[in-house]
């Protein structure tokens, strides 16, 4: 037996590597197994290639847990190692970057990016075992050699007598780490990090009953992973179904997804995935976290928002690409150029699709949209690319439930839906409910409404007000409304003015004159008496600033909200007002301005109650 000193400056490294991988020691067994599956691949790449004549025989790798042994094996039938190559690749390599990892770390917060660029791989074992044995015999005609090493510096290397070609690792498992001799424990790592690699992999023996053992029927093997799943495969090759029953496996308690993409880029990156679009309606329940990330078919992360645009992580699927090392870490991924151009490419992929379906198919596209728009404004807000990519299938749903596209809308309201400076007025509403009343009288009126009423839509119309020339989007219930139809139809007061100022006298009397302005208007006798609106600015303003806006949008929230109340002189009953005896002049007045405020649910409390017994008392008089 030969034993050694394997030449590490520090005395032992692996305290440091436990402290720095302390919360992920589970990667153990990610990293032994992916070895396996290197080593799997390397043999059969040569068998192949005709350099290995030999049979390749059962290639499946083996995981199996000895509780009273107290060791997790993981037993390959790679390529195996030569007594040298445990040498090369054991001894010095793997040390040598764990040196060269260590002088790093120093000067680095995020230990953790590291890691992976060093190839740690096989001594994340120490993690979780205090010592480590290789048995391994090289498909080259060679004695099998076994090494052990208890964490310290040393090693030995022996010959062993092992007959099969190829790499069993047995780790003798920590006191700290007993939690990973459990059967749930390792199953549930091998499905999450193993469920998708491309050599069988199998995990203890499938459930037999007892009746099939007395027939004397064997267990059979219970491999845990799908060794081609269908992102590998090629699309022309793949049909619906199998992208429905892919996406089930992976979201076995999802409803099903919209339409997919399947990505699929050799140059100038790797990148293979299909990201599926789930149905979102409006709730823009925030699913983040669905995506998932691989390397070469091993499981990384779903924590992809660094590789994937933001707006685009409410998506699901897969994404793999040999381009990014197993430890991800944030701040690898910001950096990364490659990353970037992964990022833009997804992006691009997606405005493609979704374009190509609204020119094919406008109506399934229409059908969708309820469902994609959140997907689609969220993009326009954060990517100016994706903004211009999207302008053109991005569309309006108006109140009427016709849906147009940004320049179809305003080519449908132009000659109609302008003010006195020909600024296009798009007339919209948060709530066709709540706003029911204005919305009727818009559409009296001819005007159009659309309905803008999803979380992000208030930062859209911004956007978009930014965008277009001359376009302002005004809430349905603004004061501008009035001024549109004062526009289209000029109405004459009955009133003087005198009687007006007297009109609004008796008005401002009912309210406070801090939160409400009162106005008087001439419009269409068969108008509202009295109607209620907000100015569109300061209620932006508002809105802003109660969903945290911040700095100087704070003095708008601490304001009361402040409205305007439109009288209609034109009105019969502002006639009647004026006639009206004093007291009855401030009554019919202050239950005019009650109705008004009422039909837009904003009579409250005390106001609400002194309002129903007051018009208790009328209809009683
Ligand atoms: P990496 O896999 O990143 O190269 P590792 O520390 O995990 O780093 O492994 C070091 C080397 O040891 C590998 O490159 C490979 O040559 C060898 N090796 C590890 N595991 C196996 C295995 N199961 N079969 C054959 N060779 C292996």
């Amino acid at each position: 037996m030969e034993k050694g000193h394997i030449s590490v400056q520090t005395e032992n490294i692996f305290p440091i590597i436990k402290k720095f991988l302390y919360s992920d020691h589970e990667i153990f067994l990610r990293e032994l197994v992916s070895n396996a599956v290197d080593a799997t691949k390397k043999i059969k790449g040569l068998a192949q290639l005709g350099e290995y004549q030999n049979d390749l025989g059962d290639l499946t790798i083996k995981v199996s847990i000895d509780k009273d042994a107290k060791t997790i094996t993981i037993s390959d039938s790679g390529i195996g190692m030569t007594a040298e190559e445990v040498k090369k690749y054991i001894n010095q390599i793997a040390f040598s970057s764990a040196n060269e990892f260590i002088e790093k770390f120093k000067d680095v917060d995020d230990a953790k990016s590291i890691i992976g660029h060093f190839g740690l791989g096989f001594y994340s074992a120490f993690m979780v075992a205090h010592t480590v044995e290789i048995q391994t015999r090289s498909y080259k005609d060679e004695p099998a050699v076994k090494w052990t090493c208890d964490g310290s510096t040393e090693y030995s290397l022996e010959e062993i007598e092992k007959s099969e070609r190829g790499t069993t690792i047995i780790l003798h498992v920590n006191e700290d780490s007993e939690e990973f001799l459990e059967e749930g424990r390792i199953s549930g790592l091998l499905k999450k990090y193993c469920r998708f690699l491309p050599v069988p992999i199998q995990f203890g023996e499938k459930y037999l009953s007892e009746e099939d053992k007395k027939e004397g029927k064997e267990a059979e093997a219970n491999i845990i992973n799908i060794t081609e799943p269908i992102w590998v495969k090629s699309p022309s090759g793949l049909t619906d179904e199998d992208y429905l029953e892919f996406y089930r496996e992976l979201y076995p308690m999802a409803n099903d997804p919209l339409f997919w993409i399947h990505l699929n880029v050799d140059y100038p990156f790797n990148l293979t995935g299909i990201l599926y679009f789930p149905p979102l309606n409006k709730t823009y329940e925030v699913q983040k976290d669905k995506i998932q990330l691989y390397s070469n078919q091993v499981f990384v992360t779903n924590n992809v928002e660094e590789i994937v645009p933001e707006y685009l992580t409410l998506l699901h699927g897969v994404i793999d690409s040999p381009d990014i090392p197993l430890n991800v870490s944030r701040s690898y991924l910001q950096a990364d150029g490659n990353v970037k151009k992964i990022n833009q490419h997804i992006s691009k992929k997606v405005s493609d699709k979704l374009a190509e379906i609204f020119k094919n198919d406008r109506t399934s596209f229409e059908e969708k949209w309820a469902d994609i728009s959140i997907f689609v404004k969220y993009g326009m807000l954060s990517d100016d690319k994706f903004y211009d990519r999207s302008k053109n299938f991005c569309l309006l749903k108006s109140t009427a439930n016709k849906l147009y596209t940004l320049e179809e809308y305003k080519e449908f309201i132009k000659d109609n839906q302008t003010d006195k400076n020909e600024s296009l007025v798009i007339l919209y509403t948060n709530s066709e409910i709540e706003q029911h009343a204005y919305i009727k009288k818009a559409n009296e009126k001819s005007y159009d409404v659309v309905v803008m009423d999803s979380i992000i839509d208030n930062h859209f119309i911004q956007l978009l007000e930014s965008k277009f020339e001359k376009t302002q989007f005004k809430r349905v219930d603004a004061d501008t409304l009035d001024k549109l139809i004062e526009k289209d139809t000029a109405y004459e007061s009955v009133l003087t003015q005198e009687q007006q100022d007297n009109l609004k006298q008796i008005f401002e009397n009912q309210v406070s004159k801090d939160t409400t302005t009162v106005e008087m208007k001439s419009l269409s006798p068969d108008d509202a008496p009295v109607t209620i609106t907000k100015n569109e600015f300061m209620r932006r303003m508002q809105e802003m600033s109660k969903m945290g806006g911040g700095g100087g949008m704070m003095m708008f929230g601490d304001m009361p909200e402040r409205i305007n109340i439109a009288v209609n002189t034109n009105h019969p009953i502002s006639q009647k007002i004026l006639n009206a005896a004093d007291a009855d002049k401030n009554k019919i007045a202050k239950q005019l301005t009650d109705l008004a405020l009422l039909s837009q649910g904003m009579l409250k409390g005390e106001a609400l109650t002194d309002f129903v017994e007051r018009s208790v008392g009328i209809i009683t008089q």
